[in-house]
């Protein structure tokens, strides 16, 4: 199976085209600023892995917007982000290919969770190497504690090229928003960007502890009662606390590079 699907052959009818709406605009500028924010965060894997975030409009929300295949994050701007159906056909011309693996992912998700607005998938060394590992993720850290019980595991079948693997990786994900894909790597979604990034980023965070308290050392358990404090009390994070976050790092990333905005 190619991992290249090729844009625009033109099987849609232009005129059913969707138009670029303001809120599409807006979309692609906040995701394209996101690319560069895991840039900046040294979540990167060249040019693979994936953020993906519906275009919002008045009617069925079966398009989403997603990276140009061969494009490194730091490179990815607002107008040449990829708008797709759930087929995977580009909604309008591009000279950009998509990835097959990323589509399958991410498509599966959108289509079946409709809450899942954004999606998010990475291959950082340390959220591989705890999706390696038997027990999973651990929950005996401040950032682990908040993700405890609201983390799904799908086991690895390949690269998700094959459509087959759609049905059962929704299935295993339920209504979890932060996913362990196992002997591979993260994945986060939420009902906005901030909110998925949020999810995200305290698993990366969870997973960078845990790998270093297991170099130091045993691992001190935390008793359950304190894990459902925690997720009671930090988790999820309030939408206002991820807009903040999330404007703070587009700010970092404005004041380097805000090319990311054409
Ligand atoms: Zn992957």
């Amino acid at each position: 199976m190619p991992l290249l699907m090729n844009p625009p052959t033109p099987e849609r009818d232009p005129a059913a085209d969707i138009a670029l709406t303001d809120a599409e605009r807006a979309a692609r500028v906040q995701l394209a600023g996101c690319y560069r924010v895991f840039d900046l965060l040294g979540w990167t894997e060249m040019i693979f892995n994936h953020i993906s975030l519906r275009v919002p409009g008045p009617g069925p929300e079966s398009v989403f917007l997603i990276n140009p295949f061969g494009l490194h994050y730091s490179e990815v701007s607002a107008s040449k982000l990829v708008a797709v159906d759930l087929q995977g056909r580009p909604v309008r011309p591009t000279p950009y290919p998509i990835n097959r693996a990323g589509f399958v992912t991410h498509a599966a998700i959108h289509r079946a969770l409709p809450q899942a607005h954004c999606v998010m998938h990475t291959h950082t060394t340390s959220g591989c190497a705890v999706a390696c590992l038997e027990a999973g993720l651990s929950h005996d850290s401040f950032y682990g504690a908040q993700l405890s019980g609201q983390v799904a595991y799908h086991d690895f079948e390949g690269v998700t090229v094959n459509l087959d693997e759609q049905a059962r990786m929704v299935a295993d994900i339920g209504a979890k928003r932060a996913v362990v894909l196992r002997n591979h790597g993260l994945l986060a979604w939420g009902h906005d960007l901030p909110n998925a990034f949020m999810t995200l980023w305290t698993m990366q965070r969870a997973c960078d502890i845990q790998i270093a308290a297991a170099a130091a050392g045993p691992t001190r358990r935390l008793p359950a009662q304190v894990l459902a404090q925690c997720v009671a009390e930090a988790g999820p994070a309030e939408a206002g606390v991820c807009a903040l976050v999330f404007a703070a790092l587009l700010r970092q990333v404005d004041a380097r590079d805000p090319g990311y905005r054409d």
